[in-house]
Parts: structure tokens; sequence; C-alpha cells
């Protein structure tokens, strides 16, 4: 080997090891979270609808969320990238219907939109800019269409109550993945289907069986309110 050519093998090298560091991804797998707008309204601390009127009766995006296997996730990753909003303005009338917010004073989205990437699009940048971070969401709303599958296995959201086991069975039927249930409660202290957690791989495109759960305990019967 030449010595140029020694020079070059070490440069590549070098640069490679650079590069991994760079874009190492401190993490193994995302939460993709949806939330039921009537267990978020319902509650002590109530809601106010997004300036751009009350959201549609479905499930929205809480957000994605790079998770380790450990439990353990990281946050705030990348101050140098804001949340900009002129890189999804193509996305924010898909954004305003499926990712509304529903903090008080109103608001038209962008709060809790850069609240979600600089907290946690920021830890996916190595696989995800933050146009490819909001479609992620997007699609995988789009993919798993909650409402639907719960409403086709006859439960609604009509202030009955259901069991966490037919509510997890429903979802398990339809996607073939373990889902995790977040319960919250109403204002009588009611416990209610809050939030649906299921798991997506590190390209943020497809959805796989959960590394590991979230605490926390739903009862075993739990209301599924109106909205
Ligand atoms: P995170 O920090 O991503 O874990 O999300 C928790 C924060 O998001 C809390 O401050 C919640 O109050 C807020 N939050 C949850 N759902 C909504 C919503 N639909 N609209 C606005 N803020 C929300
Ligand atoms: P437990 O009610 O804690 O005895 O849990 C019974 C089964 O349901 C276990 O497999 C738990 O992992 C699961 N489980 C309990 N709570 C939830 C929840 N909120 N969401 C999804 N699965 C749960």
């Amino acid at each position: 080997m030449t010595k140029l050519n020694q020079l070059t093998l070490i440069t590549v090298l070098i640069l490679g090891c650079l590069s991994v560091l760079c874009v190492s991804q401190d993490f193994d797998f995302f939460y993709f979270v949806q939330q039921w707008p009537g267990s978020y309204c319902d509650t002590q601390q109530s809601c106010c609808y997004p300036t751009t009127g009350k959201p549609a009766a479905d499930f929205g995006i809480h957000g994605l969320w790079p998770n380790r296997n450990d439990g353990s996730y990281p946050s705030n990753c990348d101050s140098s990238k804001p949340f900009d909003q002129s890189q999804i303005s193509d996305l924010t009338s898909s954004m305003q219907k499926n990712w509304p917010t529903l903090a008080c004073p109103s608001g038209n989205g962008i709060k809790f939109w850069s609240h979600e990437w600089d907290k946690h699009g920021t830890c996916s940048e190595s696989v995800l800019d933050q146009h490819g971070y909001f479609q992620a969401a997007l699609s995988l709303k789009k993919q798993v269409n909650l409402l639907q599958i719960l409403q086709s296995a006859g439960i609604k959201p009509n202030g009955d109550s259901y069991s966490l086991e037919d509510i997890k069975g429903a979802i398990k039927g339809a996607t073939g993945l373990t889902p995790w249930i977040e319960c919250n409660t109403d204002t009588s202290g009611n416990s209610q289907l809050y939030q649906v957690y299921l798991c997506v791989g590190t390209s943020g495109s497809n959805l796989i069986e959960c590394p590991v759960f979230p605490h926390g305990k739903c009862g075993s019967n739990i209301e599924f309110p109106s909205f």
C-alpha cells in the first residue's frame, strides 16, 4: 500500500468513526402515543379547544417519543434545532386535524408541536428531520385508526365502561401488537381511557412489539367518555 493510500484509508476510517458518533442514535424504539380528547377534557384541569375550532371526536396524536429498552428516554437533545414552523407548512392543516392542542389558553397548536419537537423530536434527528418527524407521526395515525378499531369491537365513546382486557384485545386483534393503555380520572374519580401507546421501530415507520412498557395502572374496567 502506498503512503497516499494509507493516508486515505486512515482519513476514511477517522471520518467514518466521527460520523457514526455524530449520528449515533441514543434510543431503541419510539412510543407512538394517541390520546382520547374526551379524557383530556373531562378532568379537574379541563381543556380549551384550539383557536381553529373543536377537534373531531377522534383520537389525536400526543407524540412520537424516542425511548430506550431500559425504560429511560432522552429529551431535549438539540437546542440548536428549535421548532421551525416553516419546515412543516405543508403539514399544518393535517396537524390541526390529527394533532390538536387542548391546553389552555386556546392556541393554534404551535406551542404543543414545538414542545413535542424540542423535547422528543430532537432526540431522533439521526433518523428523522423535523418534516420527517411530523410526517412519520401523521402517517402512523393513518396506519392505526384506533377509534375505528375500538368501535368495530363494540367499544364506543359513549360514557360506558369497558374491560381493559377487551380494549387491549381489540387493538391487538387489529394490529397484531399489544398496546399499553394509560388512564386518567374524570372529575368524579372514575378511571378512563386516556392514551394508547404503540411501539415503532427506529425508522419511525413500522409498528413493533413494545420492548418495554411504561408504568402505571388502569382499573380492570375503564370508562370511554364522549367528546
Ligand atoms: P410530554 O412532555 O411530551 O411527555 O407531554 C406532556 C405535556 O403535554 C404535558 O405538559 C401535557 O399537559 C401536555 N399535553 C398533553 N396533551 C396535550 C394536548 N392535547 N394539547 C396540549 N398539550 C398537551
Ligand atoms: P395487572 O392488572 O397489573 O395484574 O396486569 C395484568 C396484565 O395486564 C399484565 O400483563 C399487565 O402487563 C397488563 N396491564 C396492566 N395494566 C395495563 C395497562 N394499563 N395497559 C396495558 N396493559 C396492562
